[in-house]
């Protein structure tokens, strides 16, 4: 049995960044970068208007006083218009400012008076102008290699001029739940029979990782039907076996892999729950094998599986989010491996709940973070501790 994080640093090492590819920016979220993004245009790309107004020069403008209206710039083509003093020009928010123009009247302030306006306040220069370069500079980074595009870089990298962007390839992944006592959602239960729910967990953290094809299937205990499903899988990037990886008679995964000429880089490690995890390869499949439980397949999941999926794909903060929260409850680890306790964060609280079980899935689908405890550690009630969250 290794260590936890000797069994994350064997995974990361093993994968690396798929290929590299060119996608249209509209088909780039969740992507991640493949390359750094550096601006083109400085944004705002021109001086311009923040508001439907007139556009004046301000130190002839004052309370009071009145100005001729001699045109008008909508957003759109420079019209090229001067303003001198005692002038306006009529303008839209986005429009260009015309020349001699330092401040906008809002539309709000004024009296229009035939082609005349009344100001009704004071203006100083700089008014509801945005000027060039005043949100981004021309050269500066936009996007680093391996920040995940997300609905504002779309928008950020339209407004760039960029058509396309380069980003690491998605993965695909197989799922297989092994088990003869499975039976598919929907389907009728026989006495000993329980429903499959490790290929919807899977398949739904798979899609938080923005994995792009999953393909799942069922499979039963049993060495044919298992070399079968397995060598249908390996067609992936990444394979994930759940249940059969332990010691009983019908665990057959680790024999059905070595039988395929898999590579077993990993197997059992020291983590609750979830210790009899494996990792190998056969050929380019990474594989992984996950403990049947729910809560452990879960924890492995998102300790193991995520972090490596999200390196191939060419992520760089491969680790979960922490937050700080005050734990309710004291908490000690008195026995021989890291545990994963999962618990409810609500207004930076973080509560244990359910069984700590590793077959307690209703306590899980109330959790919504973890707390990671050493061996050895121990937390009191009201401490701040760093919790893990995923969703
Ligand atoms: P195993 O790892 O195959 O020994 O399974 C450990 C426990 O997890 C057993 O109680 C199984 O019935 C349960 N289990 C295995 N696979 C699944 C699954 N796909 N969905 C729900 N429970 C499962
Ligand atoms: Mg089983």
């Amino acid at each position: 049995m290794i260590s936890e994080e000797e069994a994350r640093r064997r995974i990361l090492e093993a994968v690396s960044p798929l290929d590299q590819r060119a996608v249209p920016v509209s088909s780039a979220l969740d992507c991640f970068a493949a390359q750094d993004c550096f601006a083109r245009l400085p944004l705002p790309a021109f001086d311009n208007s923040a508001m439907d107004g007139y556009a004046v020069v301000a130190s002839s403008c004052h309370k009071g006083g009145r100005l001729r209206v001699i045109g008008e710039q909508p957003a759109g083509p420079d019209r090229k218009l001067r303003v001198g003093g005692g002038e306006a020009v009529r303008i839209f928010t986005g429009a260009p400012l015309p020349q001699g123009v330092d401040a906008i009247l809002m539309q709000e302030d004024v009296t229009p008076d035939g082609t005349d306006i009344s100001v009704n306040v004071d203006v100083e220069a700089g008014d509801f102008v945005r000027r060039r370069g005043c949100d981004l500079a021309e050269g500066q980074m936009i996007l680093s290699r391996g920040e995940r595009i997300r609905s504002a870089t779309v928008a950020l990298l339209s407004s760039q001029g960029f058509a396309d962007v380069i980003v690491g390839s998605k993965a695909t992944a197989g799922v297989i739940s092994t088990g003869d006592e499975l039976v598919k959602p929907g389907e009728e239960l026989q006495p000993g029979q329980i429903y499959d729910s490790n290929s919807a967990l899977l398949s739904a953290l798979l899609q938080r990782c923005r994995v792009s094809a999953i393909a799942v299937e069922h499979c039963r205990d049993d060495r044919e039907s298992l070399g079968d499903a397995i060598k249908r899988g390996i067609k992936n990037y990444v394979l994930i076996i759940s249940g059969g990886v332990s010691v009983g008679e019908h665990d057959l995964v680790k024999e059905a892999l070595r039988k395929l000429g898999a590579d077993i880089e990993i197997w059992r490690v020291a983590i609750k729950p979830g210790k009899p995890f494996l990792f190998g390869n056969i050929g380019e499949c990474f594989v992984f094998g996950l403990p049947g439980n729910p809560v452990s397949a879960f924890v492995t999941f998102l300790q193991f599986v995520r972090p490596a999926v999200l390196r191939m794909m060419g992520a760089k903060d491969l680790d979960l989010p922490q937050v700080p929260a005050k734990l309710a409850v004291d908490l000690t680890n008195d026995g021989d491996r890291p545990h994963y306790i999962r618990g409810k964060l609500e207004h930076g609280r973080f509560t244990p709940i359910g069984r700590q079980e590793s077959h307690a899935l209703f306590g899980l689908s109330q959790a919504n973070a973890l707390l990671r405890v050493a061996v050895g550690q121990s937390f009191k009630a009201d401490e701040i501790v760093d919790v893990q969250i995923w969703d």
